[in-house]
């Protein structure tokens, strides 16, 4: 092989490790209204009482945290995909889940980047990013910078902001 085709060969071994060994960049920027969606679920704390169980609208509208080791998902494994306890919309994924060891249900990304936002959260004397629900603004748990590969991102969840939709089939 001469220079002139080692080159080539040498960049593409180059671009493919590259590739490999990227982070997937999760663009997580915290910001204090929520974002405008033609989806929008807006209601009232009354019909938000109405339609969730306590424990649900706590968590969702009170920024309520269940206890660790006591939420029914923390350490599911089935195929599948958590939606909004309030409004439904896909927020997680089984294939991003992984055992934190916490005692949450713990994820590396949100199924999609646009169905949730992130707000500064100053309570408890902690300074934390809040995750919350894009369509619904309903309060699901808190993200912080100490999870695995590829994103290096912990979504840590309440159990209860969610519901669980197994997989169809195989
Ligand atoms: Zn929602």
């Amino acid at each position: 092989m001469n220079a002139k085709k080692l080159i080539p060969a040498i960049l593409a071994v180059a671009t493919l490790v590259a590739a490999c060994s990227a982070q997937y960049a999760l663009n997580i920027k915290v910001r204090s209204t929520p974002p405008v969606r033609k989806d929008k679920v807006v209601k009232t704390d009354a019909q938000w009482k109405k339609i969730l169980t306590p424990t649900q609208y706590t968590i969702l509208r009170a920024k309520g945290t269940e206890a660790a080791f006591c939420g029914k998902f923390h350490d599911k494994k089935e195929p599948g995909i958590y939606i909004c306890a309030g409004c439904k919309l896909p927020l997680f994924s089984n294939d991003h889940k992984f055992e934190s060891g916490t005692g949450w249900p713990s994820f590396y990304r949100p199924i999609k980047e646009e169905n949730v936002w992130y707000r500064n959260d100053g309570s408890h004397g902690m300074d934390r990013i809040e995750i919350l629900c894009a369509r619904c603004d309903g309060h699901l748990g808190h993200a912080f910078d100490d999870g695995p590969k590829p994103t290096g991102w912990r979504y840590c969840l309440n159990s209860d902001a969610m519901l669980f939709e197994a997989a169809k089939g195989k």
